[in-house]
């Protein structure tokens, strides 16, 4: 089979590997139907892999193919949701909804154990507690929307739950990325009355118009701030969703938040420390968030993909054969994509 691999920075291929195949009886292997590139992956784009030879992608829809002699939930024929990390869905975390924090879990596509989805097929381990089968194939206008599930979608309600966004709150979203765009969707969905969104990619921005955003800032750093200040009152949002992981974002993220808010942060950090600590306690801030839960939130987003009510495929606006994977990745880097939807 054909498979998306990253050997250095700038250096991705499809290449031919080995089959993917049961291992153990927990598995299950899927022909992906849709997967897609995410921000996520140009950090290793950029600044190389985690190893070389990386297998790369975590976002899938597919047919379950064939499953392990432990398998009770799923079978072959099945439309699966595949989360970007693998769960027993058994463990105590698993129960209490964070399977991103299964004991026994871990993710696709970082060079670890489990396989890349940017792939025409994929092993997935512990298949019963990781996959969310559905019933009916629907549409096929709404799988990028279900493709969303497997993680931009529920990584920004994530961003929105862990920023306690409630009815009538001011919500600010840095970052005007896929997953930005989705805490916007989130956050709108979740009742936020003035939803600002941070970024200065006209397509995108008008796009979080469309998709919910109230006001637009394209101003950085102290420009920016002053912005939203004066959209607020003053004291800055309630709920800021962090939505881009840089020293940045959250120093931006600190300084907009009013007293007594709360942060979501779902942009993977790549700073050492939380700035602003004193800061941060006088004025009683809550700064959450993690990889999200995606398996968790299916549930809770799925019908509301189904009737149309949001739109979180909208996100994609690019389609390529997984033949030109490595061209998907050249345009996301190169800022001409939003989010490239790959079909192998
Ligand atoms: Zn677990």
């Amino acid at each position: 089979m054909r498979a998306t691999l990253m050997h250095k920075a700038r250096d991705v291929r499809l290449e031919t590997v080995a089959d993917a195949e049961i291992i153990l009886p927990t598995d299950a292997v899927i022909r992906i139907t849709r997967a897609c590139i995410c921000g996520s992956d140009l950090w290793p784009y950029n600044d190389g892999p985690n190893r070389a030879g990386q297998a790369m992608g975590h976002e899938a829809i597919g047919i379950v193919e064939a499953v392990g002699s432990a398998v009770e939930r799923l079978r072959p024929g099945q439309l699966v949701i595949m989360p970007f990390a693998y769960s027993d869905g058994q463990c105590l975390f698993c129960e209490e909804g964070l399977q991103t924090a299964c004991i026994h879990g871990g993710f696709f596509g970082n060079g670890g154990e489990a396989g890349g989805a940017q792939a025409e097929a994929l092993r997935v381990p512990l298949a019963d507690g990781t996959l969310y089968p559905l019933d009916t194939a629907p549409d096929e206008a709404l799988m990028p929307g279900l493709l969303s599930l497997s993680d931009v979608m529920g990584t920004g309600h994530h961003a929105a739950v862990c920023a306690r966004v409630t009815p009538g709150a001011s919500v600010a979203v840095v970052g005007d990325g896929a997953v930005g765009l989705c805490g916007v969707i989130a956050a709108k969905r979740l009742g936020a009355e003035q939803i600002i969104v941070m970024g200065r990619h006209a397509g995108r921005t008008e796009l979080a118009r469309e998709l919910g955003a109230t006001d637009v800032v394209a101003e950085r750093g102290a420009e920016a701030v002053e912005k939203i200040r004066s959209l607020t009152g003053g004291f800055g949002v309630k709920a800021v969703l962090e939505c881009v992981g840089t020293e940045q974002a959250i120093a931006t993220s600190l300084a907009i938040v009013r007293s007594g808010g709360a942060i979501g942060r779902v942009g993977v950090p790549h700073y050492e420390a939380l700035p602003e600590t004193r800061l941060a306690f006088y004025r009683n801030l809550t700064i959450s968030g993690g990889p999200a839960p995606v398996r968790a939130y299916i549930e809770e987003l799925l019908p509301d993909v189904l009737s149309g009510r949001i739109e979180p495929g909208r996100v994609f606006d690019r389609t390529l054969a997984l033949d030109d994977v490595a061209e998907g990745y050249r345009l996301m880097n190169e800022r001409q994509s939003l989010k490239v939807l790959v079909r192998p």
